[in-house]
């Protein structure tokens, strides 16, 4: 893997596991801590995955998602939620701010790393479409 990826997480511990497993697999990693900035450094930096936690202050993931899909050039990066709550009502709520996948928390390394390769892989978009 070498990607550019974005990831928009408010909690310290998760974000230093996120970043480590991420540059140690040979990606390039941006941060921010909450929606706002994220939504910044994805519009000037175009990273090729980002991985959003869920529940934020302020702006939450679901917001996030709303506002990535709505941007022409942000919508088809895949977009990943980070997530205490990998269904029910949270999934429907993820899917339909339109995120592409979850990362269940607590993190699962090497579960977390399948993902990760799997939607940067082989560029392929994140709805399986041939290109
Ligand atoms: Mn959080």
């Amino acid at each position: 893997m070498n990607g550019r990826v974005l990831v928009i997480e408010d909690n310290p511990e998760n974000m230093e596991l996120l970043v480590y497993l991420l540059r140690t697999s040979g990606n390039e990693v941006l941060t921010a801590e909450e929606g706002e900035s994220g939504l910044a450094v994805a519009e000037r930096e175009v990273p090729d995955l980002i991985l959003c936690d869920i529940r934020m202050p302020v702006m939450d993931g679901f917001e996030v998602a709303r506002r990535l899909k709505r941007d022409p050039a942000l919508r088809d990066i895949p977009l990943i939620a980070v997530t205490a709550s990998v269904s029910g009502a949270d999934r429907e709520s993820s899917l339909a701010a339109g995120f592409d996948d979850f990362v269940a928390k607590p993190i699962d390394p090497e579960k977390f790393l399948g993902q990760v390769t799997e939607l940067l892989g082989d560029g392929a978009p994140a709805d399986g479409k041939p290109q």
